[in-house]
């Protein structure tokens, strides 16, 4: 029986290169699938990892119904085994829902990546949905780490070298594009320095300019509650 299986994790956590990996290894066994992506890091209807593998794949638009294109290709007479799904985290709610028709009904894998919260730690809509109704959710644990050695946990946004905690959910860095705001860039950090709004840019400054180690908290209290 056909599952609905989560793969969450933090960037750069390799989520698109297991992607790519599981795409790799269906086909191998003679299975047909479908891979799409959204806002993928390239830009363009692909999905890439930062390993440089990359492929083809049907970008995500907010009208795209996953149930009516699915059920369109299998009308068509093309075989489809399975769905990878990545940059899942930018999903509608329900287009998760159909995902999810699509596993139940048509019995098709559907295998989603993403990232679970945002730079505010808060859940990702398409996320959230995906967490209510995966049959499986399973975090991706990658050597992931903050600068200060810990495992990174969460994202951070920086902003021209600050780190910010309010703003859009999704305004996309480290593409080719300039975003109008200043240049965003997204790091990854251990919980105890995102709470502490610490990028590894702020800990650094604090090193230099108070002569104390970044391991000191005291150099950078947790700002009040806004
Ligand atoms: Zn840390």
């Amino acid at each position: 029986m056909a599952q609905l299986c989560f793969f969450a994790g933090t960037m750069d956590c390799g989520k698109s290169t297991l992607a790519l990996q599981m795409d790799h290894n269906h086909r191998a066994r003679g299975l047909v699938g479908v891979i799409f992506t959204r806002l993928d890091r390239s830009g363009e209807a692909r999905l890439s990892s930062r390993l440089g593998l990359s492929t083809e794949a049907v970008e995500v638009g907010e009208d795209l119904d996953f149930w009516e294109t699915t059920v369109a290709q299998l009308s068509a007479g093309a075989r489809v085994d399975y769905l990878i799904c990545d940059e899942a985290q930018f999903y509608t709610p329900e287009q998760v829902e159909q995902l999810a028709r699509i596993v139940d009904e048509l019995d098709i894998e559907v295998f989603a990546f993403g990232i679970t919260s945002d730079f505010r730690t808060e859940l990702f809509p398409g996320s959230r949905r995906l967490i209510e109704l995966a049959d499986s959710t399973q975090v991706l644990q990658v050597a992931a780490l903050c600068w200060c050695g810990r495992r990174a946990t969460h994202n951070a946004r920086v902003v021209d070298g600050v780190m910010v905690v309010e703003g859009e959910q999704v305004v996309i860095g480290d593409t080719a594009e300039p975003v109008e705001q200043g240049e965003v860039e997204y790091e990854v950090l251990c919980r105890r320095h995102h709470m502490r709004r610490m990028s590894s840019t702020s800990a650094h400054a604090a090193a230099l300019s108070a002569d104390v180690l970044p391991f000191d908290l005291n150099a950078c209290p947790v700002p009040p509650p806004v």
